[in-house]
C-alpha cells in the first residue's frame, strides 16, 4: 500500500539526472557533487491548519511545498537539483482518496520541479495529522552563494516583483471573497502558487551584497539582512512595488501593511552597491520579474519606514508590529 504510493510518486515526479546515481528505492539515495561547487541545503515543513488552511487542494499543497524551499535556494543563488520528501498523510483518509490525493500532490510538485530539472531522489511515508516537509539540495560556485551578512552601508536595497499580493489573497479568503473577479483571483494565486525567483537568486550572484527571500514579510526579512550585516535600512513607502490588483482592491493603508507585513510572497530582497544598481535593475527587468529600489542601507540597526508624507512610521502606528517585525 504504502509502496504503491511511494511509486505513484515516483513516476509522477521522474526525471533523469547524471548526478543521480541512485534515486527512490533504496535505503539512501546516492548524489554526486560536482566539482568546485557547494552545496546549499534547505528544509521546510507545512502543517495543516499552521501553514497552510484544511482544504488546501493536494496539487497547490505539492507546488507550494517545493516553492518555499526553492525560495531559500534562489536566496542563495543556487542552482536547484535534488529534493527529498516527507509526507505525513492522516489515518483517517481511506485508500482511494489517499491515492488521488498523493496523485495531485506528486502532479503539483512535479509542476514546478521539472522546469528546473530537479530530481526526488527519496523521502518517507508516514500516518498522523496532515504535513509535508521538503528538503532541497542545489549548486553554487564555491564562494559565490548569496547571503545575508553582506549588506554594506551606502549599499541600495531593492526587492523583485511585487510585495503585499499573498497576504492581500489570504485576506480575502478569510472574508469568504469567492475569486469570481480576475484581480481577486490573481492575488489569491500569489498566495496558492508562488513561484520561487530561481532565475533572478543566479543573476545576482556576483552583484548582490546581500539576499532574503520574502517569506515573513519584508520587515521581518529585511531586518534579518540587517541584523547579519550588522547595519540598518531606511525605505519609502511610496517605492513599494504593488500590484495593480492589490492597489484596486484595497485602501492605500490596508496595500501597505500587505506589502510591508505581509508574508508568503517568496520575492527576493536583497542589497547591491549603488554603482551597480542599474545593472541589478536591467537583469531582474530581462528575467520578467523586475526589480525596484525601496530604500538604503544605513549605519545603525533595524529597519525604518518612511510614509507616504514623509514622515517616519512610528512603532505604535505599526499595526503590523504583531508580525514580528
Ligand atoms: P526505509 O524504511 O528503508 O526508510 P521506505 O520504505 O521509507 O524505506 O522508503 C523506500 C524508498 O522510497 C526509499 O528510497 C525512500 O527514500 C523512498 N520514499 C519513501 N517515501 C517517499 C516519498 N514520500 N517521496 C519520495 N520518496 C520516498
Ligand atoms: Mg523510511
Amino acid at each position: 500500500m504504502e509502496f504503491r504510493l511511494i511509486e505513484r510518486i515516483r513516476e509522477r515526479t521522474a526525471q533523469a539526472r547524471e548526478d543521480v546515481h541512485l534515486g527512490i528505492g533504496d535505503d539512501a539515495a546516492l548524489l554526486a557533487v560536482p566539482a568546485g561547487v557547494e552545496l546549499a541545503a534547505a528544509l521546510d515543513t507545512l502543517v495543516q491548519g499552521v501553514h497552510f488552511p484544511v482544504g488546501t487542494a493536494a496539487f497547490d499543497l505539492g507546488w507550494k511545498s517545493l516553492a518555499v524551499n526553492l525560495s531559500d535556494l534562489a536566496a542563495m543563488g543556487a542552482q536547484p537539483a535534488w529534493a527529498l520528501l516527507a509526507l505525513t498523510l492522516p489515518e483517517a483518509m481511506d485508500a482511494a482518496t489517499r491515492v488521488a490525493f498523493v496523485d495531485d500532490f506528486a502532479d503539483g510538485f512535479a509542476a514546478l520541479a521539472r522546469p528546473q530539472r530537479l530530481a526526488l531522489v527519496g523521502g518517507d511515508t508516514t500516518r498522523g495529522p496532515l504535513a509535508v516537509s521538503v528538503a532541497v539540495h542545489g549548486f553554487v560556485p564555491a564562494g559565490q552563494a548569496l547571503t545575508r551578512s553582506g549588506a554594506r552601508v551606502g549599499d541600495a536595497v531593492l526587492v523583485s516583483g511585487t510585495l503585499g499580493d499573498a497576504a492581500a489573497g489570504l485576506s480575502l479568503l478569510r472574508g469568504g471573497a469567492r475569486a469570481s473577479d480576475a484581480r481577486a483571483a490573481a492575488l489569491v494565486e500569489r498566495l496558492a502558487r508562488p513561484q520561487p525567483r530561481i532565475a533572478a537568486g543566479l543573476a545576482l550572484r556576483g552583484l548582490a551584497s546581500a539576499c532574503i527571500d520574502v517569506s515573513d514579510g519584508l520587515l521581518a526579512d529585511l531586518a534579518h539582512v540587517c541584523a547579519a550585516s550588522g547595519v540598518g535600512a531606511e525605505i519609502d513607502v511610496v517605492h513599494l512595488p504593488r500590484s495593480s490588483a492589490l492597489l484596486d482592491l484595497f485602501d492605500d493603508a490596508a496595500a501597505r501593511d500587505f506589502a510591508l507585513a505581509g508574508g508568503d510572497d517568496y520575492e527576493l530582497c536583497f542589497t547591491v552597491p549603488e554603482p551597480r544598481m542599474a545593472e541589478a535593475e536591467a537583469s531582474l527587468a530581462r528575467l520578467g520579474c523586475g526589480a525596484t529600489r525601496i530604500g538604503c542601507i544605513v549605519e545603525g540597526a533595524g529597519v525604518r519606514v518612511r510614509d507616504v508624507d514623509g514622515a517616519w512610521l512610528e512603532p505604535a502606528r505599526r499595526g503590523w508590529d504583531h508580525f514580528g517585525a
